[in-house]
């Protein structure tokens, strides 16, 4: 079975708050009449017996939330379930991550998103949403972890990534018919500001130079491997215009979780 589980936390967002109340708006884009159930693939989600929607995690205020969130996410995995969560800002994916790779220890990440997040720490607070990828490999959860669309290094980032081998594919030398490939579990974690501004007014952070919402959805369809885990973060309802980032992330949902049905 596959698990939903919503994360309503911005507290470690350093720019803006916002993303807290993404879950329920990811919610209300993928029920929206405008559009269907179905992926383009032709899986008609609403029919599908493989996978549920748990709701919300209940959160206690920072710091606490972190060991609540691995809580949950351990909580679902030790079951048999896999998971796809909805944040939240992208500190959530730290403490998910830290749940999978008690499950997989050979857990591969692809990281898509024009920051890197490897900050040490930022602003003193190392649970940022700009550090949950220094935390996860400082720790060794990661057998591999790919980051593509980043267009954001400066030369702490720079002196992490290589510190760490992160693989590395930037926003400038991405080239279309890239082939994005796993062996083992593969864990993608999807933070929408990748994509260019003009596709997503509802994020925190502007960074124009991405992904096209096309090229997002061609690398979740695409990428090889065998994914057990997502998430997809960064959604800052109170920014967006008439819903479309909304819709955009209900859509990258809808594909992540029929490649996680296949
Ligand atoms: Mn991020
Ligand atoms: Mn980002």
């Amino acid at each position: 079975m596959i698990v939903v589980v919503g994360i309503p936390l911005d507290e470690n967002s350093s720019f803006l708050q916002g993303a807290a109340s993404a879950p329920n708006a990811i919610r209300d884009a993928y029920h929206s009449p405008s559009s269907n159930y179905c992926t383009e693939d032709g899986l008609d989600l609403s029919q599908h017996l493989g996978w549920k929607d748990n709701g919300d995690l209940l959160l206690s205020p920072m710091p606490a939330a972190i060991q609540e969130i691995e809580k949950g996410i351990d909580a679902q995995l030790h079951t048999g379930n896999r998971v796809l969560s909805l944040g939240g800002d992208h500190s959530v994916t730290y403490p998910i991550i830290k749940a999978f790779a008690k499950k997989y220890p050979d857990l591969n990440i692809l990281h898509i998103d024009a920051h890197a997040d490897l900050y040490h720490d930022f602003e003193g607070n190392p649970f940022s949403h700009a550090s949950p990828f220094a935390r996860i490999m400082e720790q060794g959860l990661a057998k591999r972890l790919v980051q593509v669309g980043i267009r954001t290094l400066n030369s702490h980032q720079r002196d992490q990534a290589e510190k760490f081998s992160v693989e590395l594919i930037e926003m400038k030398d991405w080239r279309e018919g890239t082939n994005l490939s796993f062996d083992g579990p593969l864990y993608i974690s999807l933070d929408l500001d990748a994509m260019d501004p003009a596709f997503v007014p509802g994020v925190s952070h502007y960074e124009p130079g991405g992904f096209t919402t096309r090229q997002v959805l061609n690398m979740i369809q695409q990428v090889k491997g065998n994914v057990v885990g997502c998430d997809l973060v960064e959604l800052n309802p109170t920014r967006d215009l008439q819903g479309m980032t909304a819709m955009v992330a209900a859509k990258c949902f809808k594909e992540l979780l029929g490649r996680m049905l296949q």
